[in-house]
């Protein structure tokens, strides 16, 4: 079972894959990009991924390039390609190719590039024991709500994290914690679901809205505001989403053990709600 990409129109095997040096994306990171994942073979949630990455060109100026029903029919052909189940699916749009010029070119003819991996599943013992995390100024630019190809900032404190043996670096602006460098970020508490709100400093995660979803449905006390960096180390559960992560338990903050220093109980029973979500 290989491992695909699809690129400006073209399907193959991901090891042939290649674009030229002047693609803005590669000179420029002039460019935008999804991540959805499968589920015994099914897109999860991609009107919901497609809607975002249709946010992003409008944001940075870029044609969206496929109507939804040739975007999914690329995606499905590129995954029924792979063979894998459980895959991840990148998609990724830039500004083309055109000499090195910051301003945009004239003629604008997009790369657009899909490639379709099998998903390795997080350690088993991540998930039963929870997760470490540091946390890191936020030194990324103004608009985090875009989720474009430029991740620097998080690439940087990714690495710092796994440097220091932690699974997320948790990005930190003005005493108020924003999100993981590919993940949102939840606490619980005094007994309630705490999340940073929606605007130009985080990304509007597809898991996040999900999760916000599921608790409003299981009538837990749910509130999008600030979280300070005191009140996430005094917190009683704290908690991570992203497609890939899913829901995350963290049990240490910066060496601060976390409520009792297990998964907690809400993190655990939002977990197992999430799964049912998954299967057909
Ligand atoms: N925050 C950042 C910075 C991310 O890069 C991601 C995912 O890539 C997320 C949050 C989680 O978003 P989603 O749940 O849509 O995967």
């Amino acid at each position: 079972m290989p491992n695909i990409a699809f690129v400006n129109g073209r399907f193959m095997a991901l090891a042939k894959a290649r674009v030229s040096v002047e693609d803005r994306g590669f000179q420029f990171g002039d460019g935008i990009y999804e991540l959805i994942r499968t589920y015994g073979g099914r897109l999860y949630h991609f009107k919901d991924h497609l809607e975002r990455l249709e946010q992003s060109a409008q944001a940075i100026g870029l044609p969206f390039v496929y109507s939804t029903s040739r975007w999914k029919a690329v995606l499905e052909k590129a995954h029924a390609q792979s063979g894998y189940p459980d895959a991840k699916v990148y998609i990724q749009i830039t500004r083309g190719e055109a000499p090195r010029d910051h301003s945009f070119p004239k003629k604008v003819h997009a790369g657009v590039i899909v490639t379709v991996r099998k998903l390795a599943p997080l350690r088993p013992e991540l998930r039963e024991k929870g997760a470490s995390v540091i946390t890191v100024p936020d030194l990324r630019w103004g608009r985090c709500d875009i989720k474009t190809i430029n991740l620097l900032p998080n690439v940087m404190a990714r690495q710092k994290a796994r440097s220091a043996g932690a699974f997320e670096a948790i990005f930190v602006r003005d005493g108020l914690v924003m999100e993981g460098a590919g993940t949102n970020l939840f606490a619980v508490i005094q007994g309630r679901i705490v999340t940073p709100p929606k605007g130009p400093a985080i990304l509007p995660g597809i898991t996040r809205d999900l999760v916000i979803a599921q608790a409003r449905e299981a009538g837990d006390p749910l509130m999008e505001k600030g979280i300070t960096l005191e009140e996430l180390l005094a917190a009683g559960e704290v908690f991570l989403t992203g497609t890939t992560t899913e829901i995350l338990p963290v049990v240490k903050v910066d060496e601060k053990t976390i409520g009792d220093g297990k998964p907690g109980r809400i993190t655990r029973r939002l977990y197992r709600q999430f799964l049912q979500t998954t299967r057909p």
